[in-house]
């Protein structure tokens, strides 16, 4: 069995470093973090590595623990969570492919099985919902501290457990979480709700500029780098956006394109039936039915040209 396994491999250990994907969001900041404090807790020497570490997320406990970059050269073993693909690892040391022992544990079926164990269910709604399992597989204790960003990562993958994918688990979960103590409104707040003052501002910019097509089936909108440098806006604070034009009456497809360095970032979701993972596989990317990605190496006007067509075709 697997995770019997890996438990193994992190008590025989000495040097574990915990990574995500690029661009965090909630539960791979909340899945990392809290893989972090459990083995802290076991007495590992552990390193979590952010290079971007959102302020949203300030408010977790130990959050200023998260360092920029690896420390040491080699490590025993690697823990990546919520990452589909180890191009998408935030992992500027190549810590991942150094360390003796790879471990992946993530939910999304694009998954590329990168690791020397892969524990991936993408049936779940949250990688931070698969590691309250295994921690309970492994019967180690949930303490506050883990329940709170365990919690952080279930609210905000989910979308406050509106989405697909919500298990009676996940409500068994959170139900323990505040048998704990976790004071879920603040999270729910903190994680879901507060944005800062030019993350409102940037998500009018994009508002302003949504176009519907195809019968108002796509909404499609986008932001430039100069956009974000005008409003101090970093990527990591863009999440939010592409949600607004999936909910107008009638969008079965919304798209935001957002600038990278060489090109434009593609962010998909849909409502109903159509697949954006398989969307985004066409231009190399991936992610869930519902919510998806891919890296556009074009101008604007040629990224929405290519992306709106293949979103017309899957329509
Ligand atoms: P978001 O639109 O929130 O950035 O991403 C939505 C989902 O698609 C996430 O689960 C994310 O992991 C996945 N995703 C986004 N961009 C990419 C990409 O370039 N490649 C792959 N494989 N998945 C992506
Ligand atoms: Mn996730």
């Amino acid at each position: 069995m697997t995770l019997d396994d890996i438990k193994n491999e992190i008590e025989v250990a000495e040097n574990i470093i915990v990574l995500t994907h690029e661009n965090p969001d909630g539960d791979a900041i909340g899945s990392s973090l809290a893989t972090y404090l459990v083995l802290k807790k076991m007495g590992k020497n552990v390193h979590v590595v952010n290079s971007i570490y959102p302020r949203t997320y300030n408010f977790l406990p130990h959050s200023d623990e998260s360092l920029r970059e690896s420390v040491l050269d080699k490590y025993d073993l690697a823990i990546s969570l919520d990452c589909s693909d180890i191009k998408r690892l935030d992992d500027p040391s190549e810590s991942f492919e150094k360390a003796k022992v790879k471990i992946n544990i993530d939910h999304h079926s694009s998954n590329t099985m990168f690791g020397d164990y892969n524990f991936v269910d993408p049936v779940s709604p949250a990688c931070c919902q698969i590691l309250t399992m295994i921690l309970e597989y492994w019967n180690i204790e949930i303490d506050k501290e883990v329940a709170a960003c365990l919690l952080n990562g279930i609210i905000t993958d989910t979308g406050g457990f509106r989405y697909e994918g919500v298990s009676p688990d996940t409500f068994e979960y959170v139900s323990k979480f505040l048998e704990k103590g976790v004071n879920l409104s603040k999270i729910y707040k903190q994680g879901m709700q507060t944005i800062t003052r030019s993350r409102f501002e940037i998500r009018n910019l994009a508002a302003s500029r949504v176009e519907f097509l195809e019968d108002g089936k796509i909404a499609y909108t986008y932001l430039t780098q100069k956009d974000m440098d005008d409003l101090g806006v970093l990527r990591s604070e863009l999440d939010g956006i592409v949600e607004n034009g999936r909910d107008v009456e009638g969008v079965e497809v919304s798209i935001f394109l957002y600038e990278i360095e060489n090109g434009f970032k593609a962010s998909l979701r849909s409502n109903d039936y159509v697949n954006v993972a398989d969307v985004c596989l066409l231009f190399n990317g991936g992610g869930h039915i519902k919510a998806a990605g891919a890296n556009l190496p074009y101008s604007l006007e040629e990224s929405k040209e290519r992306i709106v067509a293949a979103v017309k075709k899957a329509l």
